[in-house]
């Protein structure tokens, strides 16, 4: 295995201004998980209950994603809810019922140690903790927060992410973090807690990588119809470290800036993608020469 992910494997409740689905597979491990597998050999770890269904399995499988590290135990999975406002930015979470994620204790597969990149979904910070100082060979390691973690378990989570090579957040959750309501200045704080690439999601308005002596914006890809952005942040996290992971991309050695100026366009294709149905549908037919496609066209209207 190439990457490990570790995060929420759920059933989602999603109402959006195009429509309503009351139960569908979800979680951030999922989105992680299928849209790195595009580009790297993956295995996940996470916990779902018996009544996750055989059909939900295989499209993870089917993907060549290892599920040897995907628990199952008696019980239900993590089931999550929320209801987009109007224009889509925003939401709010209706239910969150943990079922078997609220005991949910990471147990990594002993194929899964050795594997050189590691992406830490959205979980308490303490467990994240826990999975990254396990795999000693990581070459890259970094991941995700939400704003609950930082307002609740602030210094857990500082000593977590001290060991990072890279945030993922967003806008309004670097803000939280830094304290600061200016992005630059945000940025400049979160890279003194510890990791040394930091990137801020920006919804529909793109996302920018920041180093301590660089940084690249990129606009968001401006789709006709968005259907449901649930998973978007994930699948931007599947896409940025697949991309490295399948470059092999060696942090210790050379850092190549324009590598993850690339891995960022890749994020932001895989987000873009993402949204353009309900939930994972759009990874049933997802192609990778679909996606290249469209790496090219960021390319192009970016270029001047
Ligand atoms: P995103 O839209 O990228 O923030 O990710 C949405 C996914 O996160 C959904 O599929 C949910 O199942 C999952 N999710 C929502 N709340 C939580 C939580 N508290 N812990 C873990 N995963 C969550």
């Amino acid at each position: 295995m190439s990457l490990i992910v570790i995060g929420s494997v759920a059933y989602d409740g999603v109402e959006t201004p195009h429509g309503k689905v009351d139960r569908m597979l979800g979680g951030a491990a999922t989105y992680i998980s299928l849209a790195s597998s595009y580009f790297t050999k993956v295995g996940i770890v996470g916990v779902v209950g018996d009544d996750f269904a055989q059909e939900d399995h295989d499209l993870l499988t089917g993907h060549g994603v290892d599920t040897e590290g995907l628990e199952r135990v008696p019980g239900k999975t993590f089931f999550w809810q929320g209801k987009y406002t109007p224009d889509m930015n925003d939401r709010e979470t209706l239910v969150t019922d943990l079922n078997v994620f609220a005991d949910f204790e990471p147990k990594l597969p002993a194929s899964y140690l050795e594997s050189k990149y590691l992406l830490l979904g959205n979980i308490q910070p303490r467990l994240q903790r826990m999975v990254r100082q396990q795999m000693k060979n990581v070459k890259l390691a970094g991941g995700d927060t939400m704003n609950f973690w930082i307002s609740d378990f602030r210094e857990e989570l500082l000593a977590t992410i001290r060991d990072w090579d890279f945030l993922l957040i967003n806008d309004g959750e670097a803000r939280m973090l830094s304290g600061e309501t200016n992005l630059k200045k945000a940025a400049a704080k979160i890279l003194a807690m510890g990791p040394h690439t930091v990137v801020i999601k920006r919804g529909e308005f793109g996302a920018c990588l920041f180093r301590k002596d660089s940084y690249f914006i990129v606009p968001g890809y401006i789709l006709e119809n968005v259907f449901d952005p649930t998973g978007a942040g994930d699948c931007f996290a599947g896409g940025f470290i697949g991309y490295l992971a399948q470059q092999g991309f060696d942090i210790e050695g050379k850092i190549d800036r324009h590598e993850l100026s690339r891995a960022v366009i890749y994020g932001s294709v895989m987000g873009s993608f993402c949204c353009e149905r309900f939930g994972v549908e759009r990874f049933r037919t997802l192609k990778r020469a679909e996606i290249d496609a469209r790496f090219e066209e960021f390319r192009q209207f970016t270029s001047f």
